[in-house]
């Protein structure tokens, strides 16, 4: 469900910006609604050039909802990228952008909503699914919750320290890595959906979040497996 006040576009100062990979960074924005929003959820940003040209793009809150006054957003250089393009060249420590938000009603998942939750993210499609991350560790860290993740490379990997950390340290989270472009490195095929499965067990939910093809092809992976269609959610990043 969206709030009338997300759909009103507001200013965000940019307060900190890592590097994150190669081609990644993270950008921590000071919002009001930095502790009222549902992981899994975006927000809708607009970037307006001299003459009056407008951009406007969405991306996924990869915080979980907190005191901080603070939620971060994980952009992906893409080549020639229009708005992905200003956020790695041109974006700048207390430079002032417009968003709208918080964004999305059924791709979000809350402490109360429970598990066994499977996740499986292609590239920055990882990002919502770290939101549901972190907020499953703050708020529900029983809740059984196991991570695919697909990355060209091991560098390429969003968040690798953290989600090692947590897949070391949380009992009940597993992460299971598939590399395409590393040697011996394979796609997410039928074989990888069935080890996550019989890791996790029956899952409750499963969130699929990525780019089209991965989605479309992960989707048919999971229903291929037995996963009832209506436990199925998710988010297209677009290409
Ligand atoms: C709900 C939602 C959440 C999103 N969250 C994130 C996020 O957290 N992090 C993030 O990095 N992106 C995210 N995206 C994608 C983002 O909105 C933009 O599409 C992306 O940054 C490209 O915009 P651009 O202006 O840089 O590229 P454009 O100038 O629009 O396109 C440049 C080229 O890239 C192709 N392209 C466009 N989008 C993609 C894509 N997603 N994958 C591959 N090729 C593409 C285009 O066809 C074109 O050839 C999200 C998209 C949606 C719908």
């Amino acid at each position: 469900m969206i709030e009338p006040a997300a759909l009103r576009w507001q200013d965000a100062v940019i307060a900190e910006i890592a590097i994150l990979t190669p081609r990644v960074k993270s950008f921590r924005l000071r919002v009001g609604f930095a502790a009222r929003f549902r992981p899994g959820q975006h927000v809708d940003v607009r970037l307006t050039a001299p003459d009056g040209y407008q951009a406007q793009r969405s991306y996924s809150i990869a915080s979980a909802p907190d005191a901080s006054g603070l939620i971060e957003l994980m952009i992906e250089r893409l080549d020639d990228g229009e708005v992905s393009g200003f956020f790695a060249d041109i974006a700048e420590v207390g430079d002032t952008i417009e968003l709208r938000g918080p964004i999305g009603g059924s791709f979000v998942w809350s402490a109360a909503e429970g598990g066994p939750v499977l996740l499986v993210g292609g590239g920055s499609g990882v990002v919502p699914l770290l939101a549901m991350l972190r907020h499953r560790a703050a708020a529900a860290p029983g809740v059984k919750a196991l991570l695919l993740y697909s990355a060209r490379t091991r560098q390429e990997v969003i968040a690798r320290a953290e989600l090692d950390a947590r897949a070391r340290d949380e009992p009940g989270f597993a992460l299971h890595l598939a590399l395409t472009r590393e040697p011996g490195g394979r796609r997410i095929d039928r074989a990888a959906i069935d080890a996550a499965l019989a890791r996790i067990g029956a899952p409750a939910h499963v969130f699929v979040c990525g780019g089209n093809p991965f989605v479309g092809a992960v989707s048919n992976l999971l229903l291929d497996a037995g996963v009832a269609p209506a436990l199925i959610r998710t988010e297209r990043f677009g290409g």
